[in-house]
């Protein structure tokens, strides 16, 4: 009797592929500052630890990301930087690789030529073996900036593997083996971060302007929540996979 019949419970297992060989390069590209540590941060600490080279691509400045009406935007776009370098480095120690910031104005993304263009030449610098994003094809993603950065990481990685995409980059094409989406509107593949739900936790602790308004957590006792319902849905993720704690995503292989 197949496990998928009609009035059977679906081993929630099935399909899934696990824990990819640890890669030499990783690329994760974020909308924001902090998209990555919520998207992916076990994961790449994980691969750091065995190794892995981890670079962070940051598609926006982060500038909207207060509920301060009145908050100097320009100088929220300074600090949010500097957080996103404590937070690589929290992830990867010293394996922790680029932090590059493209600058486009928070909430104004656009998946456009010329920014595909942009985030291929990241990629064809840095030639990872693995990229990962947010997945543009999760149902009802309401942030635009989030759509836009998962179709932006998917372009990119189709322009920057063949050679006649732009070619006024003068640099080699660079074809990654895998293409990892978290937020994953139909997840295929779950890596195991049972060693690294504290490293993910450090590193987005480094987000320290996005207490309020992401974590909400003003206090230690928020604070002490916000940890408990992100290591709870990573044990609830785990679960089915018989793992203590996991991260799953879209993963697109054969690019
Ligand atoms: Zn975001």
């Amino acid at each position: 009797m197949s496990a998928n019949e009609p009035g059977q419970p679906a081993s929630p297992a099935a399909g899934f592929t696990t824990d990819l060989a640890t890669p030499r390069v990783a690329l994760a590209i974020g909308a924001h500052p902090d998209d990555v540590e919520f998207g992916c941060g076990g994961t790449l600490a994980k691969w750091a630890a065995a190794g892995c080279v981890v670079h962070h691509l940051v598609l926006t400045d982060g500038s909207k990301g207060t509920w301060d009406a009145h908050a100097d935007t320009a100088a929220l776009a300074q600090r949010r930087q500097a957080e996103q370098r404590e937070a690589a480095a929290r992830l990867a120690g010293e394996r922790a690789g680029s932090v590059i910031f493209l600058g486009d104005v928070d909430g104004e993304l656009d998946s456009d030529l010329a920014t595909r263009s942009r985030v291929a030449r990241v990629i064809r610098e840095l030639q990872p073996d693995v990229v990962l994003g947010h997945d543009p094809w999760k149902r009802y993603r309401l942030h635009p900036d989030h759509r836009h950065a998962g179709l932006l990481a998917c372009d990119a990685v189709v322009a920057a593997r063949d050679p006649h995409f732009f070619p006024e980059h003068s640099l080699a094409h660079h074809r990654p083996e895998h293409l990892l989406l978290w937020e994953a509107d139909a997840p295929n593949h779950v890596e195991d971060v049972s060693a690294t739900v504290a490293a993910k936790l450090h590193a987005l602790e480094a987000h320290v302007s996005q207490f309020e308004s992401t974590m909400h957590a003003v206090d230690e006792g928020q604070l002490a929540a916000f940890r408990e319902r992100i290591a709870g849905r990573l044990a609830e993720l785990g679960a089915p996979h018989r793992m203590a704690a996991a991260e799953v995503f879209a993963r697109i292989s054969d690019l």
